[in-house]
């Protein structure tokens, strides 16, 4: 038997199994173990001493190279029983051949199978190996995870409870029993429903019956519980829903963490932003929110009324008996309001003297009054503070109205303003707002407040009305008048805005301004004019007066313009020199002195104190418009004679007449029979602009070079 033959049947043996069965080796790999087996084979076979156990050892081979597939053996038994017969066999005996084949390929598959066998039951006995070594290593795993989580539920700082889908608890840590003050077992026994508190909201309990039910997996919230001995306490507290393998609701876990100190905190913290610290009552902040809650709700037909009040003279309180007599004062009165008020009623201080209370709810301004009337006489009693017995008086501001026709802003505005007016009012009263009075005011406000920009910004413009001798019918002097060119409210005269401006004491840089124009319009006019220029009188109100720069900006304003202090005369009124200030008299003695003239505007229109005529440093007295209307009547003799013997005693004073306000003919006649210097009013001339002025001096010097031009005709006639 040679090489070549075995190959030839290796390779015949290869092709026949290689599909049969999953061998991790290529088909040359494959055919070279074949090849083996089949030379042991053929060896067997061929030995002189035949030994059918090469079958089982060919079998168990296949075996141990996993040639295991379900044709393998069948093809190989095929294979060699067909194969084996026909060899060439000098030896063995031809007579043992089929023998010899039987045998070995019944110890073939013999081996086979067993060794088969044999690796099937070490296969299932790593898997079962296998099998206990997972379960092993789970067991411990489980064990391990177990100890972890007792550790945690032990030793954690929140407390922990477990339950049921039914409410019923479970386990409760020591950090939840600490907490609550029931022990484990008194836990066991509780059911959540139990822990419910009264002040629970309805949706406390709804996303926990969400939570059981299995539609959502956790919740959380602050809620409030009650401790076993009956105290509060606040808790942060999360539940979750833990589910079996199934996603089925299994049982609940809460975690509960302790924060009713930060609670406290927060509490103690609110109060003090919303409250006054020395009387305990709402302060500034909690005004604004009430008053944003009250207009926030639907406005409807709803009503808030504000009382505003201050106290009268508290100030002398803190500075003559200590602060901390003002500060008992301070209590006793924010206890006396606060029992004057109830239900919707919030009583707040706003700082230092000043209370407001919001009435939610009114019924209209009568309420309001009732409510003043109440606080005016519960204050009325003394309050007795350190061994002092005080009055306290109060001045009230009041405002009611509709929630839809306001704001809060307004309405304290309204009601602080109307408190000034009560104080105004004499104080120790009440005042209810009134629309139209605070329209005005806020008309005056605004016209005050931007007076000063506006004679920067050029606003205000100076009209000059001419003053005419009586005798001569010649322009003596013109008045200087200041008028407000207002950009939205039109042209606006002095009796509109004067009175502010001296209240606001804008009216010093506004007098200034008059004066400055009215002595560029006089220098401009004695420029082109001569001595024919007229005399400019400038009007001073009282505030001027009292401005000690006044002579310096009087001589600084002449010396500007080159003008002769003679050729200024100053109005001003006898309330200018009431009150016990010298420095009037003394700034008009030194401006008489310099050669201003000084004119007593006016005169007769305040109270007459003839003896001022004689104590003032004057040179003109004006005849208030009022002499005027009395001399229209022909009839009227009373105030004939009466403006005669003012004239008179004014000449005997050395002070020349000037009429104001003549309107007619009549009038001027009737001066001028009284002997009055000047005349001023409608019958001369309006105020009017400079330039009218310009007319009027061009028409007097045309008049007096006609009248020069006819006196020389005469002169050279009558030569
Ligand atoms: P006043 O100084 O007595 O000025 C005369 C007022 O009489 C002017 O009113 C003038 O327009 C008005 N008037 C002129 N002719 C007639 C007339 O025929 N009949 C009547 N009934 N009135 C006539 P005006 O310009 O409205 O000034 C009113 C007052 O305002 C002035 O009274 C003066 O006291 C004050 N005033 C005007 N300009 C100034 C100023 O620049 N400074 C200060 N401090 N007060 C001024
Ligand atoms: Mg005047
Ligand atoms: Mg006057």
């Amino acid at each position: 038997m040679n090489h070549a033959d075995c190959e030839v049947f290796a390779q015949r043996w290869t092709e026949a199994i290689v599909g049969t069965s999953y061998v991790a080796m290529g088909r040359r790999m494959l055919a070279r173990h074949l090849l083996e087996l089949t030379q042991q084979l053929v060896e067997g076979f061929m030995a002189a001493e035949f030994d059918p156990s090469v079958g089982r050892d060919v079998g168990v081979a296949m075996v141990e190279k996993h040639f295991t597939g379900t044709d393998t053996l069948k093809e190989t038994l095929a294979l060699i029983a067909e194969w084996l017969p026909g060899l060439p066999t000098p030896a063995p005996p031809r007579g043992d051949v089929a023998s010899r084949v039987a045998q070995l390929v019944g110890s073939l598959a013999a081996g086979y199978a067993s060794a088969l066998r044999e690796r099937s039951l070490d296969e299932q006995d790593a898997i079962y190996r296998a099998g206990l070594r997972a379960r092993r290593q789970a067991e411990q795993a489980l064990a391990a995870s177990e100890a972890k989580f007792r550790a945690m539920f032990t030793e954690a700082k929140m407390g922990i409870g477990i339950g049921d889908l039914e409410g019923n608890i479970t386990d409760a840590n020591p950090a939840l029993q600490e907490m609550f003050g029931y022990t484990r077992e008194e836990f066991t026994r509780l059911n959540v429903s139990s822990m419910v508190h009264p002040d629970d909201a309805a949706s406390v309990w709804e996303v926990y019956g969400e939570l059981v039910r299995g539609e959502r997996d956790h919740f959380r919230m602050e809620k409030r519980f009650n401790r076993r001995d009956g105290g509060e306490i606040w808790t942060d507290l999360t539940v979750s829903l833990v589910r079996d393998e199934g996603g089925a609701p299994a049982y609940q876990v809460a975690l509960l963490e302790d924060v009713s100190e930060r609670r406290r905190l927060q509490a103690k913290l609110h109060h003090q932003a919303y409250h006054d610290p020395l009387t305990a009552l709402a302060n500034r902040q909690m005004v604004t929110e009430r008053l944003d809650q009250v207009f926030a709700g639907p406005a409807s037909q709803r009503r808030v009324g504000l009382c505003f009040l201050d106290l009268d003279g508290f100030k002398v309180v803190n500075d003559s008996l200590g602060h901390d007599v003002g500060d008992q004062l301070l209590k006793t009165v924010a206890s006396r309001l606060t029992r004057c008020c109830g239900p919707g009623q919030l009583v707040a201080r706003m700082g230092g003297d000043e209370f407001l209370i919001i009435v939610e709810d009114t019924g209209g301004e009568a309420d309001m009054a009732v409510l003043a009337d109440k606080i005016l006489s519960a204050l009325a009693a003394p309050v007795r503070v350190g061994g002092h017995a005080l009055t306290v008086r109060t001045s009230i501001g009041l405002v009611e109205r509709p929630v839809a026709d306001t704001n809060p802003a307004d309405l304290i505005q309204a009601a602080d303003i109307t408190m000034y007016q009560a104080k105004a009012g004499g104080k120790g009263r009440y005042a209810m707002f009134d629309q139209h009075r605070n329209d005005s005011e806020v008309a005056d406000f605004t016209l005050s407040a931007t007076m000063v920009a506006a004679v920067a910004r050029g606003e205000f413009y100076v009209v000059y009305q001419p003053l005419v001798d009586l005798g001569q019918g010649t322009l003596r002097a013109v008045e200087a008048l200041v008028r407000w060119r207002h950009p939205t409210l039109g042209v606006l005269g002095p009796e509109r805005f004067i009175r502010l401006a001296e209240e606001s004491g804008s009216i010093v840089q506004l007098g200034h301004w008059v004066l400055a124009r009215a002595c560029e319009q006089a220098k401009a006019w004695r420029d082109a004019f001569g001595d024919a220029a007229p005399l400019v009188s400038v009007n001073l109100a009282p505030r001027q007066l009292h401005e000690p720069s006044l002579v310096a900006d009087v001589i600084q304003v002449l010396a500007d313009n080159e003008l002769d202090p003679s050729s200024l005369q100053l109005e001003l009124t006898e309330q200018s020199l009431l009150g016990d200030d010298a420095g009037p008299l003394t700034m008009l003695t030194k401006l008489h002195g310099m050669g201003v003239r000084i004119a007593l505007d006016d005169f007769g229109d305040g109270y007459w104190n003839l003896p001022d005529l004689r104590r003032l440093p004057l040179r003109e007295l004006k005849l208030a418009g009022s002499f005027a209307a009395g001399l229209q009547s022909p009839c009227n003799r009373v105030d004939q004679r009466i403006v005669r013997a003012l004239v008179d005693l004014a000449h005997a004073l050395d002070l020349t007449v000037t009429a104001e306000g003549v309107e007619t003919l009549a009038q001027c006649e009737r001066f001028q029979a009284a002997g009055c210097d000047t005349g001023q009013g409608a019958w001369f001339g309006l105020p009017g602009a400079a330039e009218q002025i310009d007319a009027l001096l061009r028409a007097a010097e045309l008049r007096d070079a006609e009248l020069r031009a006819a006196d020389q005709l005469c002169n050279r006639e009558a030569l």
